[in-house]
């Protein structure tokens, strides 16, 4: 496994590497999304974070899904919503079609924000006015799939907040940066878009999209254990659960 970027306390972005291959490790996941300056060599912080490597972002966006499904269902029953309503996502209606699938294999609504000649991702407005109680979690994409544009992730991430400030149930980002996360980090640096920002819970990338990778590989990445529903199975014993 090869780690780029770093871990120097001088910048704010040199937190960000890349791994390669199967071998993903607790310990590496912290350096890739986690900026290098919130991170306490003294403390063992690495048991906060979880990911796996998939086979692609087709398989790392329907696991961050689920995870949001069973992480709002956690919120949802909390607060005595009505379980027979379906759920819902906001997303931009250039997403890829993963999305679909997703929305067709767990029964969600797919809330699209139509994006038009003005506006070529997704407007945060315009996904803020689609939110309610029943709404698993807004996916931010980097890059859009028919448009090439990235949505502005930190405007969404402050909308959220604004957004959370009063709601019942609380709403976060993932971000399905399938091609974005192993390009924008070393072109663009100054784009605020991953962990940095509060409502950012997961992310997923793509390791095959650049050549020179034969097998599909992708990873999915939770910035807190919290934020998965764990299953702790031992198959020789009854105890299966979170
Ligand atoms: C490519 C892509 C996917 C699917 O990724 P695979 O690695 O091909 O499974 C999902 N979302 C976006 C935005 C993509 O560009």
């Amino acid at each position: 496994m090869a780690l780029l970027g770093g871990n120097k306390k001088d910048s704010k972005h040199d937190g960000i590497g890349l791994f390669y291959g199967e071998g993903l490790s607790e310990q590496s996941l912290p350096r890739y999304v986690i900026p290098a300056d919130t991170i306490d060599e003294n403390a063992d912080q690495r048991d906060e974070f979880i990911g796996t490597s998939t086979v692609g972002s087709s398989e790392a966006c329907m696991l961050g899904g689920m995870a949001a499904l069973f992480r709002w269902k956690q919120q949802a029953r909390n607060l005595g919503l009505d379980m027979s309503k379906r759920p819902n996502m906001i997303i931009s209606s250039a997403y890829q079609v993963v999305w679909e699938k997703f929305g067709v294999y767990w029964d969600i609504e797919l809330r699209k924000v139509t994006v038009t000649k003005e506006c070529l991702a997704l407007d945060p407005d315009k996904a803020i006015a689609l939110i309610d109680d029943y709404t698993i979690c807004v996916v931010g994409i980097m890059v859009l799939t028919y448009t090439g544009r990235y949505d502005d992730i930190k405007a969404l991430d402050a909308a959220i907040t604004t957004y959370d400030k009063t709601s019942k149930v609380k709403v976060y980002i993932h971000v399905d940066a399938a091609s974005g996360s192993l390009y924008t980090p070393f072109m663009e640096a100054e784009l605020e878009w991953d962990f940095h920002l509060d409502n950012v819970k997961s992310i997923n990338t793509s390791g095959h999209k650049y050549g020179l990778v034969y097998p599909g590989v992708g990873w999915v990445v939770w910035k807190d254990k919290a934020w998965l529903s764990i299953f702790n199975v031992q198959p020789f014993s009854s105890s299966l659960g979170p």
